[in-house]
């Protein structure tokens, strides 16, 4: 049985992506386009790297749309660092030329 096959897997969603996403769109447009690069290479980079030192937390979403709301101040503070020590890496050492 193909679990993907037979069951409608769309709602399940990653909390800590959403999270994610919208710590790095907030520091992001804090930091010139000249200062950067914030190319697609470079931003889903910075997503990857910062989703894997991160805990994840998955759960279902039956709304469709998920709106993520920060429920731990620990999770929030630990996010914001990561976040900002993978731009600082990312844009240091892209990875293209
Ligand atoms: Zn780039």
């Amino acid at each position: 049985m193909a679990i993907r096959d037979k069951y409608d897997l769309e709602d399940l969603k990653n909390e800590t992506e959403e999270f994610v996403f919208q710590e790095l769109e907030k520091q992001l447009d804090a930091i010139s386009d000249d200062d950067i690069c914030k190319c697609q290479d470079c931003v889903l980079d910075m997503i990857c790297l910062s989703l894997n030192q991160l805990p994840t937390h998955y759960r279902v979403s039956l709304m469709g749309t998920l709106y993520a709301k920060v429920e731990s101040h620990e999770l929030e503070d630990q996010i914001s660092k990561v976040v900002a020590d993978v731009i600082m890496k990312v844009s240091q050492n892209p990875g293209h030329a």
